[in-house]
């Protein structure tokens, strides 16, 4: 074998075989991802050790509206199941963005988004303890701007070791929190939006031990999953939405209006549960009692968020088994020609049925839509819009914010270091919901998304490869490299790269094996290869972890007979396949794929391929699908 390799060598020498150009070795070369090992195979899929922990969460709650102040008392009951005994444990402090001289406040300027910062701001922790095998104490903690220290007296044991926190705390609500949470001053009571609000568990895993990364505002959250009993005491004219499925309905609503509730389970039809006339009246709510207690519990999440307030219509529909409900203050009513929240119920059965369809069916038993002063932010099973949004801004970020369900309520990515997981995948199921809502036409609408997107591949916003953390990213160029470039990466590997059915079956596949889980991004990429049978590393590397750009051009094309000698050349350093169209003189038209491997062995390709007729013009990306700089290069006529 050894010789006749060395015999062909030589062959080639003396032939004056040479490659002439610059082979592009590097961008075809394997992904560096880590090897695979018992956590995660080989193909993408968790492996046969694969373990995360468990964070469970009592919480009682009461809502104090004359202070803006909020006050807990919870009890975490957290599950080590890592083969790693554990000294201490972080939990996530995140009202402390809004200390005056918190890490995130410094480094926002005062007009950002993730702004929120106040005098009063931050949490109080007038009490924790720990208990953990039979034993309680006080342990010793240390804060870090938002991330608390606990310090256990024994080491958590692993692989089962459970230890339980129990906490009291208080913080004053941010009128303005980040745009996350926050409180919206409507006209018949405040609008209170509860998020990021309790001390949360860090995830500790195995790729980076305990995940301490801090909240600074741009990158969202990371958690893992259990189950939470909430229970919110709140003024008694305030109606309470939360994550979860309510528990005490009979207890919190009047008797016209717990009918009302319970024949909204039984239609997909919108029913008022309070309506905008009843808003603020003596007959709106139960009668005789200062304060009410609204239970909710919640399965299998995340985390919760929820809202309250006297100003809220309710509304809601059960569509497939599914509670939807939109609580919204009169300010977020619409009219006729500019739909508002009265709409809000129905755009959800329509992201429902579509998200249930193509990619999962729905998991959870609700999901409600709160208007306020938050721009769009999501939770499990309760998302927050702009009380002001209309028409198709209301149906846009409702349905992205639905969409968020999936990516990462269900497929627990970390946001707060690949938001590209969540806000990209998110992005890219939106628009299948947006092209079937609006029934627009789909060639018209990726062409006009390819157009943008190549419009922003020549700015600066391109300069940084889409996977740098959120909070490491420009925020102007955030929406374009958390958001628009990575769903654009998934349009293109399935309109164009892999075909519907192919990548499909594959983003189904990567769906399936990481819900409740928490996926990697090499976990994504091998369970796309994995599906599909494709080598993908020229792309991920490219449009994933570089910021390369795209330009390929017929350079030039010799016409003989029954044949093409057609030579293409690549301006910019990205490389994906070619679709060229060749329209002959009977005007007829036959498309050749070229594999994005054409350009492995230089910037200049040169193929000689068999015609079926005379040529009259040859075009480059049809479809106009391709991000590609230079437009005026992609064609080529017949003189004659
Ligand atoms: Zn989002």
């Amino acid at each position: 074998m050894l010789k006749t390799i060395r015999l062909l060598f030589i062959m080639a020498y003396f032939s004056g075989f040479a490659w002439g150009q610059n082979p592009n070795h590097a961008q075809f070369a394997p992904m560096p991802f880590p090897p695979a090992d018992g956590l995660r195979t080989g193909s993408g899929a968790p492996g046969a050790e694969y373990w995360q922990n468990t964070a469970s969460y009592q919480i009682k709650v009461s809502l104090i509206p004359e202070a803006h102040t909020i006050r807990g008392r919870q009890t975490i009951t957290y599950t080590n199941h890592s083969p790693d005994t554990l000294p201490f444990l972080w939990v996530q402090m995140e009202q402390n963005l809004f200390k005056p001289n918190s890490a995130g406040q410094l480094k926002q300027p005062p007009e950002s988004r993730w702004r929120g910062s106040f005098a009063d701001g931050g949490l109080e922790l007038p009490s924790l303890t720990v208990m953990m095998n039979g034993k309680r104490y006080t342990p010793k903690t240390f804060l870090n701007d938002t991330r608390l220290r606990v310090d256990l007296e024994a080491p958590l044991a692993a692989k089962g070791g459970i230890v339980q926190l129990e906490m009291e705390w208080s913080f004053v609500m941010p009128e303005y929190g980040a745009d996350r949470m926050g409180r919206f001053d409507a006209e018949q009571g405040m609008v209170y939006q509860l998020a990021q609000w309790y001390p949360r568990m860090c995830v500790y895993d195995a790729t980076d031990g305990w995940n301490t990364m801090p909240y600074l505002g741009q990158g969202e959250f990371h958690l893992d999953y259990g189950n939470y009993d909430l229970e919110i005491t709140a003024p008694s004219n305030m109606i309470v939405v939360a994550s979860g499925s309510l528990l005490n309905p009979e207890a919190v609503l009047t008797t016209s209006q717990f009918q009302r509730y319970q024949q909204a389970k039984n239609t997909a039809t919108t029913v008022k549960i309070v309506k905008p006339e009843e808003v603020g009246t003596p007959i709106n709510r139960p009668q005789g009692k200062d304060a009410l207690v609204w239970k909710f519990r919640a399965e299998n999440v995340r985390d919760v968020a929820w809202a309250a307030s006297a100003a809220f219509i309710w509304d809601a529909a059960t569509v497939d088994g599914v509670w939807l409900a939109s609580a919204y203050p009169k300010e977020g009513l619409g009219d006729s020609e500019n739909p508002g929240w009265e709409e809000s119920t129905q755009m959800m059965a329509h992201s429902l049925k579509e998200y249930s369809t193509r990619w999962m069916k729905y998991p959870y038993p609700s999901m409600t839509n709160v208007a306020g002063v938050v721009g769009g932010m999501e939770y499990p099973m309760i998302i927050f819009c702009a009380v002001g949004d209309r028409g198709e801004s209301l149906f846009g970020v409702t349905d992205h914010e639905f969409g968020h369900i999936y990516y990462p309520m269900i497929v627990g990515s970390d946001e707060r270091r690949h938001a590209w997981m969540d806000e990209g995948f998110n992005t890219f199921i939106n628009f299948y919901a947006t092209l079937s809502y609006y029934k627009q036409d789909p060639k018209s609408f990726w062409q006009n998304t390819a157009e943008q997107i190549t419009f922003y591949s020549q700015m600066r916003y391109w300069d940084q490869p889409l996977t740098t953390a959120p909070d490491l990213t420009v925020p102007d160029a955030l929406g374009l490299l958390a958001y628009y470039k990575p769903a654009y990466g998934l349009v293109l590997l399935r309109e164009y790269i892999l075909g519907p059915e192919s990548f499909d079956a594959a983003f189904r596949a990567y769906t399936e094996r990481w819900k409740y889980k928490h996926p990697q991004p090499q976990d994504f990429f091998r369970t796309i290869e994995d599906v599909s049978g494709e080598d993908l590393a020229w792309f991920w590397r490219g449009w994933f972890y570089s910021n390369e750009r795209y330009d390929v051009g017929i350079q030039n094309i010799e016409v003989g007979s029954g044949v093409m000698t057609l030579t293409l050349k690549k301006n910019k350093p990205l490389v994906l396949p070619q679709i060229l169209e060749i329209t002959y003189q009977n005007n007829t038209k036959e498309r050749i794929k070229l594999p994005a491997v054409i350009w492995h062995m230089g910037d200049t390709f040169t193929k000689s391929l068999p015609t079926k007729g005379k040529v009259l013009k040859v075009q480059l990306d049809p479809d106009k699908l391709l991000p590609d700089q230079n437009r005026a290069n992609d064609a080529w006529k017949s003189k004659n």
